[in-house]
């Protein structure tokens, strides 16, 4: 049995300072039932926690750490960079650099902006994209997460064309209302609705490989068609890569499936592991973004040289070797395989749904290609699954809707001890 008599110690006093003792929610392990372990450090593909207790890491900080945790190259970069101090709020070489190393990646990137978060960064692409068409509307897939911006912030309803409701307390619903919200994967209903209101539309934001509901791919054609009626329209389309940029492919979903979109926002891997995220695309439309242009967008913090030099490192490593990429999918494809394989094997009813190098383990017979099909996933089998994987040393991310990540310093060993747990776990639930 996993001793967390530490971490449950120091979660109980965590919940008098903050709410429901963490900084960003899922931490508290509650769509589990659970208390999360309190981490103390991590290095390679292993994070420990306070009680002393060790795991293979699959979480790596919600997707950021594909070199794995503390990677020498990337520290030994932020040790040099902090002895010259950790902020100016001047301009510096290192943006530069930042930029064109991003740019190099995806080169639809013509233009773009650092700020701190995703959250910020597809806030401020839809108030660019508003501004540049002078349209207020803007179009988000169910089960899509773009951060916790108040018009984002939109209840995942079922059915077509449903006008946003917050979904949240504290969103305004005049915030909301202009944020319609679709089904992912469904082309018909997005042609119809550009069919009848498309010139009042200002953008389509989503996931080009949604990973907030689960990792769900695109089925073909339905980008395309995202492309092709924005362009019909007059409407943008922003990518939110901040999850699949770096992980769906080395040039993110856009390379992966040969779609050009306006704006691209990307995050997580692009900063290293450091609280940096980018908006950027067109140089037409980013060329609105204040100063340049008239539509505000300002950071005290943005383009910290401390978040550069982490997002630098890790950019550089990533390009000076592409085989990273091919080992880390590998990788990822034969853990994949092989949970699916031992699912099958034990008669739990399992779809693993995986791209590039994120995966998601659905409790579900048959695909699942939207947030219906992800909501009637069997979560008391998640739950159990995930708690014996916990206890055996397998940290995956403690919730059905999440995708799970894999670096490059997870080797054959790991996935091998990964895959021997998951057996024993799956007995369990026949
Ligand atoms: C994580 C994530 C965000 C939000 O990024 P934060 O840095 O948490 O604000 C936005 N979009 C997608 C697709 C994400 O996965």
């Amino acid at each position: 049995m996993l001793n967390l008599d530490k971490s449950h110690k120091a979660f109980a006093e965590a919940k008098l300072y903050m709410p429901g003792g963490v900084n960003s929610p899922v931490r508290s392990y509650r769509s589990v039932g659970s208390e999360p372990p309190f981490i103390a450090s991590a290095s390679g593909d292993r994070i420990y926690d306070i009680d002393g207790n060790e795991y293979i890491d699959y979480v790596l900080s919600w997707g950021p750490m594909i070199l794995g945790h503390a990677n020498a190259e990337v520290v030994a970069a932020l040790q040099e960079a902090v002895l010259r101090g950790t902020s100016y709020g001047a301009p510096t070489l290192l943006e530069t650099e930042v930029a064109k190393k991003i740019q190099a990646f995806m080169p639809t990137m013509e233009m773009l902006r650092m700020v701190n978060s995703g959250t910020e960064a597809t806030m401020s692409a839809l108030r660019v994209a508003r501004g540049f068409t002078g349209r207020d509307k803007i179009v988000k897939f169910v089960g899509c997460y773009h951060g916790h911006s108040d018009s984002l912030l939109v209840k995942a309803g079922s059915g077509l064309a449903t006008f946003g409701v917050p979904d949240s307390p504290g969103v305004p619903a005049g915030a909301a209302a202009d944020t319609i919200t679709m089904p992912y994967n469904d082309s018909q209903a997005i042609r119809g609705l550009f069919d009848e209101q498309g010139d009042t539309i200002a953008a389509v934001i989503v996931e080009p490989v949604a990973g907030n509901m689960g990792c769900v791919p695109p089925v073909p054609g339905f980008l395309e068609t995202l492309r092709e009626v924005t362009e019909e329209h007059g409407a943008l389309l922003i990518f939110d890569e901040v999850m699949c940029g770096f992980r769906a492919s080395a040039g993110g979903a856009q390379k992966l499936y040969g779609i050009i979109p306006d704006l691209t926002c990307l995050g997580k891997i692009v900063g290293g592991g450091m609280p940096m995220a980018v908006f950027g695309g067109r140089k037409d439309v980013m060329s609105c973004v204040a100063p340049a242009g008239p539509v505000y967008q300002a950071g005290t913090l943005s383009g910290n040289p401390i978040a550069m030099t982490a997002g630098l490192a890790t950019l550089s490593v990533l390009q000076r070797d592409p085989t990273i990429f091919r080992r880390v999918e590998a990788a990822t494809k034969e853990l994949c395989e092989g949970l699916e394989r031992l699912g099958e094997a034990a008669g739990v009813p399992v779809t693993v749904q995986r791209v590039g190098s994120m995966f998601t383990l659905f409790f579900h017979d048959g695909p699942v290609c939207n947030f219906d099909d992800a909501s009637v996933c069997d979560m008391e089998a998640f739950k159990t699954f995930f708690h014996y994987n916990l206890e055996h040393g397998i940290y995956y991310a403690p919730s059905q809707y999440e995708s799970n990540f894999v670096s490059v310093m997870h080797n054959p060993k790991e996935i091998e001890k990964t895959l021997a747990v998951a057996e024993e776990a799956f007995h369990l639930l026949k």
